[in-house]
């Protein structure tokens, strides 16, 4: 396929290092190469983006104009970074390459993707590392992932349907739909996952849309849904292009994806008769291509699991195992994190850890961590929130406080 029927320029194959000053002008969020997310340890040393998605999340963090990738520092001393993070394990702590503000298969980002590959397998890392684009993958980069011996590699392609070209200026191309198919033919122990995101009520949940893309979706491993961010920032970008964003101003939530959406990509999957599964979280989706338990330890939010197949099930069953506070206070001996906890099924509360801690404890044990923002509640009670009477007052804010963690469960960021 050529490039040349691409709406916009993919930018060099050398990338520029941005220069010093810009570097102390960047949002920190955009500046911070090495962070924790829900869904790994993420490696972001290269920032800026040609491909114009209109909901782009770069929107939030005053990047969306910068369309030239550039480094920010050279690709082995990012990797350092990254194996000498605090939370960094071999073999355990799940990665994510470039999944912020760049694609990693543009031609300038491509060989700073394959040497980071490259770098963990050769220390023999089976890591799982999750690698997002929705850009040209070809037969030959199949062949280079193919060769790799150690790390659990995933392509996650980002392919909603959506055809508006000011929401997603690359879909006219179809060079999504053909990365899609080249890396589902030539995969052995890559896993291929459609990421179907973002959908969105009036843009692309149509019976023919969403035909289309699962249609699509019989080549790969899994297929992951999820709706998209609904903030200020991207709204007003495509409403001043004239696209009709739904949701209003009810900006508060963070990935919008409403029950009634939920039950209708479900019924649209199960109507489409494929045998590809569909899992509402990308983690599980990523651990199902390669036949492993889900490593956010989702099973302890069970109402997920209701469409995933039987034998992935038995699996996240058969890992499932309620840490006892010795093995929680393990990790947090390991890591160097100090907090009250409270060990409930299928979750533990944590006090005052922040996000990228708590996603660290929870891939080590494969469980839910969450934050109980009432430490008062934690001192007062010890290890058990049950068997015991207690304020009203208080036990409905724990109950209000648990209710939005099982709906962050559900709907949180990747
Ligand atoms: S059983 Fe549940 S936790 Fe495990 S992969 Fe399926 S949906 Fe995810």
């Amino acid at each position: 396929m050529t490039l040349d029927l691409l709406p916009m320029d993919p930018g060099p194959r050398t990338l520029p290092v941005l220069g010093d000053a810009a570097k102390a002008a960047l949002d920190p969020y955009m500046a911070l190469i090495v962070g924790y997310r829900k869904s790994g340890l993420s490696l972001n040393h290269i920032i800026g983006c040609p491909l114009d998605c209109g909901y782009c999340v770069r929107h939030f963090w005053g990047n969306f104009d910068v369309k030239v990738p550039h480094l920010l520092c050279p690709t082995d001393e990012a990797i350092e970074m990254l194996v000498s993070h605090h939370a960094f394990r071999p073999h355990t702590t799940p990665i994510q390459l470039f999944n912020k503000a760049t694609d990693p298969f543009l031609p300038g980002v491509k060989p700073h993707l394959f040497q980071v590959l490259q770098a963990l397998d050769s220390r023999g890392y089976t890591n799982h590392v999750l690698v997002i684009t929705r850009f040209h993958v070809t037969e030959a980069d199949m062949a280079a992932l193919e060769q790799l011996e150690h790390v659990r590699v995933t392509l996650l392609f980002t392919y909603s349907g959506i055809q508006d070209p000011r929401v997603e200026p690359i879909a006219k191309s179809e060079v999504t739909v053909r990365s899609i198919r080249t890396a589902a033919a030539h995969r052995t122990r890559t896993g291929v996952v459609l990421y179907w995101r973002p959908i969105v009520p009036g843009w692309n949940d149509q019976p023919e849309t969403m035909a289309r893309v699962l249609d699509l979706g019989q080549a790969v491993d899994a297929i992951v849904f999820t709706g998209y961010y609904h903030k200020p920032q991207n709204a007003d970008f495509l409403r001043d292009l004239g696209v009709e964003v739904p949701y209003g101003d009810d900006y508060a939530r963070r990935k919008v994806m409403p029950a009634d959406l939920d039950a209708h990509v479900v019924a649209a999957w199960e109507a489409s008769g494929i045998n590809t599964p569909l899992f509402r979280k990308t983690s599980c989706g990523v651990a199902y291509a390669h036949q492993a338990p889900d490593y956010n330890g989702h099973w302890g939010v069970r109402e997920i699991c209701d469409i995933c197949p039987a034998a992935q099930r038995d699996r996240c069953a058969a890992d499932y195992r309620e840490p006892e506070p010795a093995d929680m206070q393990d990790v947090l001996n390991l890591f160097g994190y100090d907090s009250d906890f409270v060990i409930e099924p299928g979750h533990i509360w944590t006090h005052g850890l922040g996000e990228q801690r708590r996603y660290a404890i929870q891939h080590t044990l494969r469980h839910q961590i969450w934050e109980l923002d009432q430490p008062h509640y934690l001192h007062a009670h010890g290890r058990s929130l049950t068997g015991h009477s207690s304020d009203p007052d208080q036990l409905a804010a724990v109950t209000a406080v648990r209710a939005q963690f099982e709906d962050a469960a559900r709907y949180e960021d990747d």
